[in-house]
């Protein structure tokens, strides 16, 4: 489902308008802690928006100076961005939805920081596509930090991240860069951040346990979780109906 009519285009002064919003937000949320919002990157979560709107708000945060990039969840939608409009605007790629072992040629091509490594198989089939398209590839595991059900990834434990993370560190293919997750879908803020800060701590908890300093990135937070994801010391956020609107 991809859009092309114009008359569902957002105009660029309400993207304009909403951006500064968020980015209001996000730098509100690092003063809190202590933090810059200029270092913690904006990814953009375009889900089926299209090329001209993308294009519009990288150009309003190339012109307040942001960490920027384009996330992509769905394998479909990857196309869009060979659009002139797109292409070889220098901004990095990004994979962050649920990955299946067939599509992983596409993203290997398509991204160059994959967020959402949530089983064995996933990894092993980015890796042979890697592999073979002589291409290193950035990669998060993602884990599953507020145990629900419908979320992937893997659980918030030592034990059942070393693994996989033990064998990306052997990878020539892959690198491992970080940890993602999605927060806990509740309106009880508490929840939210436990489920936040918990990716922290076991990030942390890696780097010293497995001596794997180069797992720098926290993907967390979204349109609705961008704050308590900053406080929690967010590397990467990850934005969309915010800025784009609600889903159709
Ligand atoms: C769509 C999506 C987002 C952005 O969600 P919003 O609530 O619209 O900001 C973030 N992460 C993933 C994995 C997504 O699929």
């Amino acid at each position: 489902m991809t859009r092309t009519s114009a008359a569902d285009q957002l105009p660029a002064d309400q993207l304009a308008a909403r951006l500064d919003d968020v980015l209001a937000r996000l730098d509100a949320a690092a003063a809190r802690a202590g933090r810059d919002g200029r270092e913690i990157t904006l990814l953009l979560a375009t889900k089926t928006r299209t090329p001209q709107e993308v294009a519009v708000v990288v150009d309003l945060l190339r012109a307040r100076d942001r960490r920027i990039a384009v996330g992509e969840n769905r394998a479909q939608e990857i196309a869009k961005h060979a659009d002139p409009m797109l292409a070889d605007n220098g901004v990095p790629r990004h994979f962050i939805g649920r990955l299946q072992t067939n599509k992983a040629r596409d993203v290997i091509a398509f991204a160059q920081t994959i967020h959402s490594v949530d089983r064995e198989d996933i990894a092993d089939a980015l890796e042979r596509r890697a592999a073979l398209a002589g291409l290193v590839r950035e990669v998060l595991v993602q884990v599953n930090t507020s145990g629900e059900e419908s979320k992937g990834g893997f659980a918030p434990t030592l034990e059942a991240v070393g693994p996989i993370l033990e064998r990306l560190r052997g990878s020539g293919t892959l690198r491992p860069v970080g940890l993602m997750t999605i927060g806990a879908n509740t309106s009880d803020a508490t929840a939210v951040r436990a489920s936040l800060r918990g990716l922290r701590e076991l990030r942390d908890q890696v780097r010293t346990e497995l001596e794997l300093p180069e797992l720098e990135h926290l993907s967390m937070g979204m349109s609705g979780d961008l704050e308590i994801a900053v406080e929690e010391g967010a590397t990467i956020v990850r934005v969309g109906s915010a800025l784009f609107g609600a889903r159709p």
